[in-house]
């Protein structure tokens, strides 16, 4: 078998990144596209020893598994690995990574397959969305979303991940720039004005938010589009990010009010968030209230303990747990994340949540070992890579009751585990909570506890 071959062949696994896997003479073939169960032609792309890489040119029998996938770009875009398996499979191939990660890496045998939490409806929970703009062969300005592992831009004004708003606000805006012949940016030659829009929606309050980022700082007839913008229910806010530098970096760190208010407003339960474009926030907000729920209650509070939110972001997870605890401290290494944290605690009236700028694994030490301030419970929410070394020496020497452990990448999760469960602790209860529907991404939470006395 060589390069360019074609091949049929059957698809019995799917690897981590959503790849379908077959095997034939020997060889182990990885197919994009493909989904488990199918029976595929591919084309060979690339050949190495004893595996392959080919390219799905045709389903010729479909896996019970296979749907038809609900947006007409999933294979060109790329963002959405999984859209071909009906969703029951998507959550059991979740669950199925979590597991695998947990016993060939963290050499949990004996943990049972984990729950995983998912959405009553999978489409259309993204609060968030930016959208690049550029100009077709024709002239014309576009707008879409980048081809995979590509700056192209494929036009289309609805991702299906995406509110229904944010097509009518794109359609607005690129009407706008035919009639006033205003230039989209070029990344190639760092000319033309307009370079990303990101919209967002509070999905509990219906507002909306409109963010232009612009190469400069005003759109010619902005009052025109302004207006245009406020016509659509529940338009709370139009504002424009100032990004002049020839970078991939979306925003600038300017920003310029063009009508309303500088932020939207949005729920997580009860508490309320103010949410500028700036801001971060958990993007699937129907989930994250699911998400949040089990981190509570597997801290099961009884309102007397002190808790530390490690790696805490806007303090989303902090200002939960505090209506159950005593005292919440929350660690974050970014300044205005912090910042919001406070602003949100303060706009909530929570008393009892005190946020600290920094690195977990220094600002832990510091304030155990020089201020003596204890754990009864801690939660961390780290990155994909993880929680530093010194954190989690920390938190072992901290003797916390309980640990629970919120991760986005089951891979470091289980790594972290082995050092916890070396250090007096054993993993009682794990879920998984799907956070990005139609993707290979999953969410865990993991409730530890202290063995040794
Ligand atoms: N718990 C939050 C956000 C979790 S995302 C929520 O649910 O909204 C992980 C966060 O860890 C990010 O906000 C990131 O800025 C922060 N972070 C990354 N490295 C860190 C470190 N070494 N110390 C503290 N925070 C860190």
């Amino acid at each position: 078998m060589k390069k360019e071959d074609i091949i049929t062949i059957q698809i019995t696994d799917m690897g981590v990144d959503g790849e379908g896997i077959g095997k034939l003479d020997g060889f182990t073939f990885f197919v994009k596209d493909a989904v488990i169960g199918d029976t595929v032609q591919a084309k060979i792309m690339k050949m190495k020893k004893n595996y392959g890489y080919a390219r799905l040119m045709q389903v010729t029998e479909p896996s019970a598994l296979r749907v038809e996938p609900g947006c007409a770009y999933a294979r060109q875009c790329g963002g959405c690995q999984l859209q071909a398996m009906e969703y029951k499979a998507q959550l059991a191939y979740k669950a199925e990574k979590i597991w695998n990660n947990l016993k060939h890496i963290g050499g949990l045998t004996e943990l049972p397959k984990p729950e995983i939490i998912g959405m009553d409806n999978p489409w259309r929970y993204r609060n968030k969305a930016q959208f690049p703009f550029g100009t077709d062969k024709k002239g014309h300005v576009v707008t879409g979303f980048y081809a995979a592992r590509s700056h192209n831009i494929i036009p289309c004004t609805d991702c299906r991940l995406g509110v229904e708003e944010n097509q009518l606000i794109l359609q607005k805006i690129l009407d706008h720039m035919e009639r006033h012949h205003i230039p989209a940016y070029d990344e190639k030659t760092g000319k033309g004005i307009l370079r990303h829009v990101l919209l967002r929606k509070g999905f509990k309050t219906g507002e909306l938010m409109v963010c232009l980022v612009l190469n400069g700082r005003g759109l010619k007839a902005m009052d025109e589009l302004s207006a245009s913008l406020q016509e659509i229910p529940g338009m709370t806010s139009i504002q424009i990010n100032v990004n002049t530098r020839n970078t991939n970096v979306i925003m600038g760190n300017e920003l310029i009010p063009v009508w309303g208010k500088g932020y939207i407003t949005d729920y997580i339960k009860d508490i309320q968030y103010q949410i500028s474009p700036l801001s971060f926030y958990q993007v699937n907000p129907v989930q994250t209230e699911k998400l949040y729920k089990t981190a509570l209650d597997f801290a099961e509070l009884q309102g007397h303990e002190t808790v530390w939110d490690l790696y805490c972001g806007i303090g989303t997870i902090s200002l939960f747990l505090a209506q159950k605890a005593k005292q919440v401290y929350g660690v974050e290494i970014i300044p205005e994340a912090i910042e919001d944290a406070r602003r949100n605690a303060r706009l909530n009236g929570i008393k009892n949540a005190e946020f600290f700028v920094g690195r977990a694994e220094e600002v832990l030490p510091e304030k155990y070992e020089r201020d003596g301030i204890c754990a009864d419970v801690i939660v961390v929410d780290p990155p994909r890579k993880g929680c530093d070394p010194a954190a989690l020496e920390t938190m072992v020497k901290m003797r916390p009751g309980r640990i629970v452990y919120v991760s986005c990448d089951s891979a470091t999760l289980a790594r972290d585990l082995i050092y916890l469960c070396g250090e007096g602790y054993e993993v009682k209860k794990v879920k998984g909570c799907d956070m990005f529907p139609g993707t290979v991404h999953v969410e865990c939470v993991v409730l530890m506890t202290r063995v040794e006395k």
